[in-house]
């Protein structure tokens, strides 16, 4: 019924975007992420649904600690629906017995490349893929796997 391929939507005006941003923000459809995921051998999938209150005039008119309080109820609820403008999926990484314990104690040493499974090699804030060059950027502490950085 709709599609499962990433969307790119203008984030121009949207809520949480400056509004001077001008960009493009890449919206998943969870069996799309589902699918990469599964062929990276990430097993034990849990999905969650979140942001039930995502609702801008929600939030200028019930308190915060409220609207948190309703959030957990509607989560543990309604988790399952998948409804939400923001769906988690995690999982566990399949054992890799070619990873001795001692580098696997890092999350980074079992981080691999999206495209060709090579080891990431971490310069600054960029991995760099071992085998065929292909750069991913770590922001704020969160790694972006989804897209190569063009490298200067
Ligand atoms: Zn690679």
């Amino acid at each position: 019924m709709f599609s499962q391929k990433p969307i790119e939507v203008p984030i121009e005006g949207c809520e949480g975007s400056k509004p001077t941003e001008k960009s493009i923000m890449h919206n998943f459809h969870p069996r799309y992420i589902k699918k990469v995921v599964v062929s990276q051998e990430i097993e034990h999938l849990h999905t969650y649904s979140l942001s039930f209150f995502r609702i801008p005039f929600l939030k200028g008119i019930v308190p915060h600690s409220i609207l948190t309080r309703m959030e957990r109820i509607f989560q543990a609820l309604f988790g399952w629906t998948k409804l939400t403008p923001s769906i988690i999926i995690s999982g566990t990484k399949k054992f890799d017995a070619n990873i001795s314990k001692e580098s696997a104690s890092t999350i980074d040493a079992l981080l691999v490349c999206p495209s060709c499974k090579g080891s990431l090699i971490l310069k600054g804030t960029t991995y760099r893929c071992e085998k065929c060059n292909l750069s991913f950027e770590k922001s704020e502490g969160i790694y972006d796997l989804r897209f190569p950085v063009i490298s200067e």
